[in-house]
């Protein structure tokens, strides 16, 4: 079996995100889809070890930002490979409050819902919500996997449905990687060269926890 063939699937990068009592919290998600249109329900595929998975079951109700391709892509790198257990993640990304939700203000559209159902697999909670509010935010287009992959240069966490180990992975040819959440670096200036204060653009950690690969 070749994992690679899961992405030629056409998923969206996403931050779920809940309250956890008073406090906002989330992660990222590709598995988001919607399963009927009336009444609109709308499904997502949240790791069992993901702090959001515990808030979503204990408050019933739950927000999906769809990222646009024009997103900080910091947003990824705060939501998708730091804990909510131990991180105010909105504390980095200001959360503006649509549905009585906390959401992403630079997404291009966010959808509230109430968990009506919920399935178990092994690893994930497959999480059915009845949506109760939903609007666009702005026109930008929305980001797909694919673009995240292959424009961004981003990886899944190890807690994603799309996760695929790296020696499974097709590899691109790219000097230096970031230790921290997968971004590779391919721009023009080579590597060496950047500034000292460069940064990696998905999770703001510094030049030093680049590898070469
Ligand atoms: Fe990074």
């Amino acid at each position: 079996m070749n994992p690679n063939a899961f992405r030629q699937l056409s998923y969206g990068v996403y931050v779920i995100s809940t309250w956890d009592e008073g406090r906002a919290t989330g992660c990222t998600a590709n598995s988001t889809m919607q399963i009927t249109s009336d009444p609109a329900t709308i499904a997502v595929s949240i790791n069992h070890d993901n702090y959001t998975n515990e808030c979503i079951r204990k408050l019933g109700k739950f927000a999906v930002s769809v990222l646009g391709v024009h997103s900080d892509p910091g947003t990824i790198g705060v939501f998708g490979f730091k804990s909510g257990r131990d991180n105010n993640k909105f504390d980095e990304v200001k959360p503006e409050i649509r549905g009585y939700m906390p959401i992403i203000p630079d997404a291009c559209a966010y959808i509230v819902c109430e968990v009506v159902d919920k399935m178990e697999t092994d690893s994930h909670t497959v999480f059915l919500g009845k949506v109760v509010d939903a609007d666009i935010l702005n026109n930008d287009d929305p980001m797909t996997y694919a673009y995240y992959h292959n424009v961004i240069k981003g990886k899944s966490p190890k807690a994603a449905p799309t996760y695929i180990p790296e020696e499974q992975e097709t590899k691109a040819e790219t000097a230096y990687v970031c230790s921290i959440c997968g971004y590779e670096y391919n721009g023009d200036i080579p590597f060496e060269e950047l500034p000292e204060d460069y940064v990696c653009p998905v999770c703001k950690q510094p030049k030093s926890v680049f590898r070469e690969k």
